[in-house]
């Protein structure tokens, strides 16, 4: 059911009903409008309430029909909002919980609205790039007035219904214990005989001097809305409401709003928003698989990660407990997360009361017989497959059958680890993003042997721990770091051709990425990738890299923390100056090489570093490695740094177009490192059907 209808005396209910937030979608829509019109045709009935059923009022849109042709079929959320309003017996919506988006729009429209105290009222389309399209900007703003209108939509941040009491948004907000049907029809009798009915169209929009005031926000939300268009659409829209007939207005909205749901942004945030919905679904573990439970947590290594991740179970309410092998080492790390969340209660952002609470969660041992009941156990040591296997054998014959026995490993062989074990199916990779308590990405490993049910905790955990899970099977580096290694050599391979660092940089920052590769490696450390390189120069000899890297590492030069690195510091510092040792080291390694050094163009910059991510990324989506193009975009997107706006590498392919990509590909086949350009299959199949990543399905 999509709507329900009865009647209340001489009131007609219609209860919305689509779970889990009643979204507008066609069969909801059709349902109230017949409501509607039963309610208007039946001669007993007085007034209509519209109201929620379940968790909300209405949370807008329904997202099922996101570009689908249902969302244009009528009765449309226009249709809808205009039988609302065009109702000869007066529309009251009764609001609670959510009523954000189209719901919001189609309460515009009804003649009064009254809500419990709590929902939130919201108009997020800005969040998604676009702007309300049915009428939101040209009603809000005559019920809350242009400045608080404007500030909502375009923020799209929810405000709670008791705060907008005593506005024109509501006629009554009730109290907490209230029963809103009731309340609502009460108030809807009250009502019934009142002619004219009022109208939120019939209302103006009174703003001295509006015109300094528009301008004031065109300069602040030009300056804030980075290359985003649509907040400053959002502006332009809401002025309409000022400047503007009302029905010119609406024309207005509708314009922009067509002319925004085309723009490469909002198609990218649109993008990201369902990427990451569907990130947590797995194929073959449904959704009902049931979980264990999370009650208590053990970190092995208090050294960076394992601090990091400590804080997340601690931020989440779950107690948790660290264990290293050196008292030293313990207090260090134990010190290191309380001076972190000194930090963050010196910001205002965390109150004396939750900093006792967190570190009171947080607790060290040196002994792994105070973790054997942990539920979840993550091991954060040296990245070395010895050490993994002194630890994993002890957790194996410690913790409690059913435990969750993780590895944050970040390029080590799972399976391999899991065999250490008597238990693989118990074992898993949570690869955590530096800072841990920071970085929004969880690489979740799944091994050979992992339980489905383990797989569907650990999913569930990173939701509890305010992560986005992505799952990646097995290979070095996982999905992200091995995409990454691509995009670091093409980087090496361009100093030796002609370019330096500041260029490099600034060609793939310009282009949205929050950080160069080059200052990237200062601030992690470049010696982490040299000892990496040092192991594949062994194992995998066939692979070419730069030598640059190397060099600067033989000069001492590890990044940030050795006061130089490709770049010059400063002490107390971070900003990078270009260095002229570095430079002339750069230089002199072309000529070692026989290299002629060219001037490379931004283009060529920027096209090398994103499509070698794209093409191991289409190697590693064939190999089964990824579920899905849209988790590798939400791993460049929450772990990496790609830009928002840019959808991530696989959706910005698809936008160029996959016969694109792989011409600039052939041309860099041509060049000096050739080598690196040898197209994955996947995408020369795609590209030859004329479909990209996301649209194969
Ligand atoms: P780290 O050197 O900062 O910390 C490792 C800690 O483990 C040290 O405090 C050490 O004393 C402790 N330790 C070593 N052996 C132990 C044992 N047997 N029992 C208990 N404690 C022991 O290293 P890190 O940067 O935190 O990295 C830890 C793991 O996380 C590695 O596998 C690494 O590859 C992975 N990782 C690191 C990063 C990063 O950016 N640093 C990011 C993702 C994953």
């Amino acid at each position: 059911m999509s709507a329900e209808y009865q009647v209340n005396g001489s009131v007609a209910v219609i209860t919305l009903n689509n779970p889990p937030v009643n979204g507008l979608g066609l069969a909801t829509r059709t349902a109230a409008v017949d409501g509607i019109r039963k309610a208007l045709a039946d001669d007993s009935v007085k007034a209509i309430v519209i109201t929620g059923a379940g968790k909300a009022f209405s949370g807008g849109a329904d997202i099922k029909e996101f570009n689908s042709p249902k969302a244009l079929t009528e009765p449309t959320l226009h249709t809808l909002i205009n039988v609302a309003e065009g109702s000869t017996k007066p529309v009251v919506a009764a609001i609670h919980s959510v009523c954000m988006g189209g719901g919001l729009e189609l309460a515009l429209g009804c003649n009064y609205r009254v809500a419990m105290p709590g929902a939130q009222i919201a108009l997020p389309e800005v969040k998604l790039g676009l702007l309300p399209g049915a009428g939101g900007t040209q009603r809000l703003p005559r019920v809350l007035g242009l400045e608080m209108a404007l500030n909502m939509i375009v923020s799209g941040t929810p405000v709670m219904s008791d705060k907008l009491a005593g506005t024109a948004m509501f006629s009554e907000v009730f109290a907490a214990d209230a029963n809103l049907v009731d309340a609502a029809v009460a108030f809807a009798n009250k009502v019934a005989d009142v002619r004219p009915l009022p109208r939120v169209r019939d209302r103006s929009v009174d703003y001295p001097n509006h015109e300094a005031f528009l301008q004031f926000s065109r300069n602040t939300v030009k300056a804030m809305a980075g290359p985003f268009p649509a907040p400053l659409e959002c502006v332009e829209t809401v002025a309409a409401s000022v400047t503007k007939k009302f029905e010119d207005g609406l024309k207005f909205e509708r314009e922009r709003f067509l002319h925004l749901i085309q723009t490469p942004e909002s198609k990218a945030l649109r993008h990201a928003f369902f990427a990451e919905r569907v990130a947590s679904k797995i194929p073959d573990v449904p959704a009902d698989t049931p979980v264990r439970a999370i009650k208590k947590a053990a970190i092995i290594g208090a050294g960076t990660m394992g601090g990091g991740i400590a804080m997340n179970f601690a931020n989440a309410g779950i107690p948790v407990v660290l264990v290293e092998t050196k008292q030293e080492a313990l207090d260090k790390g134990l010190a290191t997360i309380r001076k972190n969340y000194e930090n963050t209660m010196k910001k205002g952002k965390l109150t004396p009361e939750k900093f006792e609470q967190r570190v009171g969660l947080i607790s060290g041992t040196l002994s792994y017989d105070d973790i054997a009941d942990a539920d979840i156990v993550i091991e954060a040591v040296f990245e070395d497959m010895g050490v993994k296997e002194t630890v994993f054998r002890k957790l194996d014959a410690v913790m409690k059958p059913g435990a969750i026995l993780a590895s944050n490993t970040s390029t080590l062989d799972l399976n391999k680890i899991a065999g250490f074990t008597s238990r693989p199916q118990d074992v898993i990779g949570t690869h955590f993003f530096s800072p841990a308590n920071v970085m929004k990405l969880l690489e979740v490993v799944r091994g050979e042997k992992t339980g489905k049910d383990v797989l569907a905790t650990t999913m569930a955990l990173s939701k509890k721990l305010r992560k986005t899970g992505v799952v990646s099977g097995v290979c070095d580096g996982f999905i992200g770091n091995r995409m990454i290694e691509q995009y670091s050599r093409q980087a090496g391979f361009l100093l030796d051709e002609g370019c330096l660092p500041e260029q490099v940089d600034k060609a793939i920052e310009k282009f949205g990425f929050a950080m160069g590769p080059f200052r990237m490696g200062d601030l992690a450390g470049n010696d982490i990738g040299w000892a990496i390189r040092k192991r594949r120069y062994v194992e995998s000899p066939q692979i070419s890299y730069s030598k640059n890297a190397d060099l600067l590492c033989e000069m001492g030069r590890f990044g940030q923390k050795t006061g130089g690195g490709w770049y010059d510091y400063k002490a107390g510092d971070r900003k990078a100056y270009p260095s002229q040792a570095v430079n002339e080291m750069i230089v002199k390694h072309s000529a070692d090489l026989g290299v002629e050094r060219r001037k490379i163009s931004d283009q060529e910059i920027v096209e090398r570093l994103v499509y070698s991510l794209v093409n191991e990324g289409a190697q590693i989506l064939d190999e089964g490695i990824a579920l899905r193009a849209s988790d590798i975009d939400m791993i460049y997107l929450t772990g990496y740094g790609f830009p928002l706006f840019r959808g991530g590498p696989m959706f910005y392919a698809d936008q160029v177009g996959l016969s694109n990509v792989l011409m600039a590909m052939e041309k860099y086949a041509a060049g000096l490192h050739g080598e690196a350009w040898t197209p994955a299959p996947l995408m020369t199949r795609l590209a030859a059907e004329g479909k990209g990543f996301n649209s194969q399905a």
